[in-house]
């Protein structure tokens, strides 16, 4: 069922597979050779994020076909993916892999032959899926197939038809509202033919076989926010986790939206159960606040990690409760699966008037807003790494915390390194029943915070650890 090339399916060394900052082929267009050392590495990382969203943005991306491979093809110039083609007509769980499509050219022309809707200027024009089609038709047979916005009559909308065979314009209402002519030509210059689904999967692996799974969409033409947005985050998380050495095991995808999720947990059934957390990263690079849509075991680790986050990120924030509806947080947290995988975005889909429409371009986007949700996402990946259970080895009493050099009063002058309530706070639930989350949630303090001081105190032989499991209740 398909084929993956690439780099195998369980990668177990990246040595050289990466380019490094100094290779990457975005940096020299914007930037003399000397500025790197100008960049902090927040900036360094909104460059790449928006270097590489703006070369994805003009490609004709669908749920099959060569944008798709292009797509993939310019990740792979960062990481090292396995990239899968899956034939069309496969099943996958309900659904059947449909035709690919490839589209070269699409118009409607006058009579005279002037093109007054044209894919090759901007790719929303074409509804998704289009069937081949070269027609002279007069207006009111046009019609129906003509999509357009008539709140918002300047824009472009985004339409698909990916599993009901038909064609279609997108248009402004503005050009729309404008059409007089008797006849126009149709054409839609396209392949609708038996290929592939294809999609990329990155597979780092860890200390242990437990995984961490993170997903996002990549079949949306020149649109920014939603799907390029998250494949640039995803692209520098896993960047940066290629840097270290993780405990868990990272798998980051990179698909068609729902049929590409449908598609790779048909495959991997097997590796389904090792899923400990997910996220599905959508929608991250608008102006708007950070939404968590959690899964739908809504109490899972995944869910409590972000929560906890997001409480103590200085913008505001939302959280949500999973609905059945959204991205490909549907088919992860499909009954059957029921991972627990959540929705990570700043404004939603379908919540912000740019959605599926032209408006949904580079000047959406915030490279603040970039930065943001890639710092979100290691501060959630620092707590997945570094929770654990702690037993203190001196419960009676309080350890003398000065004879170690961890002593500051509590609102007196600042002479430790680490937080004295963090301190104290682990000293004292570190009884081999609560996480280091369970503290942190408890004590209101950053899991860093909490994090850092019981560092310290087992340091000072004052923890030990006991329990590597993660998934103790919430504390009692
Ligand atoms: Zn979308």
């Amino acid at each position: 069922m398909g084929q993956c090339s690439g780099s195998g399916s369980e990668i177990k060394a990246f040595a050289g597979a990466t380019r490094t900052w100094e290779e990457n082929p975005h940096r020299a267009g914007a930037r003399g050779a000397g500025d790197k050392e100008k960049m902090s590495l927040s900036e360094q990382s909104s460059f790449t994020m928006m270097s590489l969203i703006e070369e994805l943005f003009p490609i004709c991306r669908s749920i099959t076909g060569n944008g798709v491979r292009q797509t993939l093809a310019i990740l792979k110039a960062h990481l090292p993916l396995e990239i899968c083609e899956v034939p069309s007509g496969t099943r996958v769980l309900d659904w059947t892999i449909p035709l690919e499509w490839n589209i070269r050219d699409a118009y409607v022309a006058r009579q005279d032959g002037t093109r007054i809707v044209d894919f090759l200027a901007n790719n929303l024009h074409v509804v998704q899926y289009s069937r081949p089609i070269d027609a002279k038709m007069p207006l009111s047979e046009l019609l129906p197939h003509l999509h357009s916005l008539p709140d918002q009559p300047d824009r472009i909308p985004y339409r698909t038809s990916y599993y009901a065979e038909n064609w279609g314009f997108c248009i402004s209402h503005r050009q729309l509202s404008g059409l007089t002519d008797e006849y126009y030509r149709v054409v839609v210059d396209a392949d609708l033919s038996p290929g592939h689904l294809t999609y990329g999967e990155l597979f780092i692996p860890g200390a242990i076989d437990d995984t961490v799974l993170f997903s996002c969409h990549i079949c949306h033409p020149s649109l920014a926010n939603d799907n390029l947005s998250g494949i640039a985050v995803a692209t520098m998380l896993a960047l940066h986790l290629q840097t270290i050495r993780p405990r868990y095991s990272y798998r980051f995808l990179f698909i068609p939206g729902t049929i590409g999720s449908l598609t790779w947990l048909a495959r991997n059934e097997d590796k389904t159960a090792r899923i400990r957390h997910g996220l599905v990263l959508s929608c991250l690079g608008d102006a708007g606040g950070i939404t968590y849509k959690q899964s739908r075991r809504s109490r899972a680790m995944i869910d409590r990690i972000v929560t906890h986050v997001l409480s103590h990120d200085e913008l505001p924030y939302s959280i949500r409760p999973f609905v059945p509806y959204g991205y490909d947080e549907r088919q992860y947290c499909s009954p059957g699966f029921n991972l627990p995988v959540g929705c990570l975005m700043r404004t939603p889909n379908g919540e912000y008037s740019e959605y599926h429409t032209s408006a949904d371009n580079l000047s959406l986007l915030r490279s603040e807003s970039l930065t943001h949700s890639l710092s979100v996402l290691q501060r959630i990946v620092a707590v997945i790494e570094g929770n654990a259970v702690y037993l203190s080895r001196n419960p009676k009493g309080e350890p003398q915390l000065g004879r170690r050099g961890l002593y500051a009063p509590i609102g007196g002058q600042r002479t430790a390194t680490y937080d004295q309530m963090a301190l104290l706070w682990v000293a004292n639930l570190a009884d081999g029943r609560h996480s280091l989350l369970d503290i942190a949630e408890r004590a209101g303090i950053p899991f860093a915070k909490i994090r850092a001081a019981a560092d310290a105190l087992i340091g000072a032989k004052l923890l030990e650890i006991t329990n590597e499991s993660l998934e103790l209740g919430p504390y009692k």
